[in-house]
């Protein structure tokens, strides 16, 4: 029997739990069947996925415990950059967040929140140019995501069932955060002042939440609401652009609880 180097395997391994068919990696690694199959086996055994055994668990399908804050951050970054792939029979649908290279400390803090969220699946990251994907895969997306459907999220319905809203609410800084680290941002404004003559800098930060959507925009407000920060929808062509956090009190909470990206 040949001998297939661990690079081989891990090709097919990345392929297989892309959903690929055993048969559609033998061919393309040129592989026997049989050893893409025991390669498959192993792994799923390796992962406590073995058919017939216990396939991963679920929070909402068999009660097992969530790690709530962590789904309260995870949730936000799915409404603000999240999206979850078509579910179709031979693929095992998953979710990915987008993240810029340029803030490495929230890939890594997203890193983090999928596998707290999905302890027994893998999480990987995807490289492409200028950016990363951070991607969990899972049969049970739909059950923690059930704000998944086709087309975009601010061309539908977003409203967060009742056990959602009681994780949010009992965790709003973990969701405000993930939506600020996926579609808002930390900025400083200036102007010059004259005082006693010598004109003076003085500096505003403030935070933006910019999201098409009027629920997630909503959604934000009301996170916002229940830790006392004040807000504002700035309106830009007509329309309600984006929530702005502007009041020395308000953006002194979010720093102290959210901060720049990094
Ligand atoms: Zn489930």
């Amino acid at each position: 029997m040949a001998h297939h180097g661990t690079e081989v395997r891990h090709k097919a391994l990345t392929l297989l739990r892309d959903g690929r068919f055993n048969a559609d990696v033998a061919r393309m690694l040129e592989v026997p069947v049989g050893t893409v199959g025991y390669w498959k086996h192993m792994d799923r055994a390796k992962r406590g996925e073995c058919p017939g055994r216990k396939v991963s668990s679920c929070p909402r399908c068999d009660g097992r415990d969530l790690d709530r804050p962590a789904y309260s951050y995870l949730l936000a970054l799915y409404l603000g950059d999240g999206h979850i792939s078509h579910y179709s029979t031979h693929r095992v649908p998953n979710l990915m967040i987008a993240c810029t290279e340029s803030w490495p400390g929230l890939m890594e803090e997203c890193e983090v929140a999928m596998k707290a969220v999905f302890p027994e699946n893998s999480v990987c990251r995807v490289r492409r140019t200028g950016c990363s994907n951070v991607k969990v895969y899972s049969r049970h997306l739909r059950c923690l995501f059930p704000q998944h459907g086709r087309g975009k999220k601010h061309d539908r319905l977003i409203a967060l069932e009742p056990w959602q809203v009681d994780i949010m609410r009992a965790h709003p800084w973990e969701f405000i955060r993930g939506l600020i680290h996926s579609d808002g941002c930390r900025v400083t404004n200036w102007t010059t002042r004259m005082v006693g003559g010598e004109p003076k800098r003085y500096e505003y930060p403030r935070y933006f939440f910019t999201n098409k959507s009027d629920d997630i925009r909503q959604l934000c407000c009301d996170a916002l609401d229940l830790v006392g920060v004040e807000w504002k929808i700035t309106v830009r062509a007509g329309k309600p652009f984006n929530v702005s956090v502007a009041r020395k009190a308000s953006v002194a909470l979010m720093d102290a609880h959210v901060g720049p990206k990094y």
